[in-house]
């Protein structure tokens, strides 16, 4: 690059050439006095800053201040009235599993000293109440933990008390169970059998006890009449219902001695034997149905001997 520099006190111009060699140079000149330039500056500020003593300066740097930790207060606060809520309702779920489990451990017949559904474990007393002023974050935490405590500790309770309603259940035998009928042998079994009307084979859905009119039929578990009326096809039947979706039906009757609503107790005369409906001669036709479906009464049946 040429440039020509023209002066008055000279009297011709005089040219100058420039070439890369005297670009780099100046390059490196400024990029290295810009440099020095932040390196002093930087250094000037660090020297004097606490000397700037300037009130406008630290009112910006106090309410900088001052909003972060309004901002965090407010964060805190949230925090810890969410914490409060889910406190709440989780004494209400409490209030609720108390109130369950007292009625279980009476239903059951456990003794009362044992399970203390309004205590707390090992310290006993009244529940912790809802937080009526803020709690620290500490105070919230132990909180926490001793509802937590409570919480298993209601958990185990009633996971005993399950277990023992389970086998109580089993052991009152709500199953159908007990033979219908004072009879050793079945005239006819479950399953596929030749239909004695058609002479086809067709799928008998229960039972039958060979047995004279008048054989008192007894209810093979407790539960409530839910039929007890004539049936075309099978005759005087009583239908009682034993609970988890267990029915038993009893059918061809020549006497109905139950009532629709009735509460029956397991052993108890229902009806008698007879030869009504479509049937060929006095029997007792016997089913247990789940949900509807017919089972093998003898999977449930206790015979004789
Ligand atoms: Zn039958």
């Amino acid at each position: 690059m040429n440039i020509i520099l023209i002066s008055n006190n000279l009297a011709k111009a005089r040219t100058l050439t420039l070439t890369t060699k005297h670009f780099v140079l100046l390059a490196a000149a400024f990029i290295s006095s810009s440099v020095l330039l932040a390196m002093g500056l930087n250094y000037l500020s660090l020297r004097y800053a606490d000397k700037l003593d300037s009130p406008t300066f630290r009112s910006l740097v106090l309410s900088v201040h001052q909003e972060e930790h309004q901002k965090a207060q407010s964060y805190l606060r949230d925090s810890l009235n969410a914490m409060a809520i889910r406190m709440g309702q989780m004494q209400a779920q409490l209030l609720r599993l108390d109130s369950v489990g007292a009625r279980l451990a009476e239903l059951s017949g456990m003794k009362p000293q044992e399970f203390l559904f309004n205590q707390s474990p090992g310290q006993g007393g009244a529940h912790p109440t809802l937080p009526t002023q803020d709690l620290s974050f500490v105070e919230m935490g132990n909180k926490i933990q001793e509802l937590s405590a409570i919480l298993d500790d209601r958990s185990d309770k009633l996971g005993a008390l399950d277990s023992v309603l389970m086998q109580d259940r089993l052991k009152k035998k709500m199953l159908p169970s007990v033979m219908p009928i004072e009879a050793k042998w079945y005239s006819s079994g479950f399953g596929v059998r030749i239909d004695p009307f058609t002479g086809r084979s067709a799928f008998h859905e229960g039972v039958d006890f060979m047995a004279t009119t008048g054989t008192p039929i007894v209810v093979a578990a407790s539960g409530v009449v839910v039929y007890s009326d004539y049936h075309p096809e099978y005759g005087n039947m009583i239908d009682v219902d034993h609970g988890n979706e267990f029915v038993s039906r009893y059918a061809h009757a020549s006497r109905r001695l139950v009532k629709v609503g009735q509460v029956v107790v397991r052993g108890q005369k229902i009806a008698e034997v007879g030869s009504t409906g479509r049937s060929t001669g006095p029997h007792l036709h016997f089913e247990v149905r789940h949900r509807g479906l017919p089972q093998n009464p003898s999977r449930f049946l206790k015979m004789p001997g």
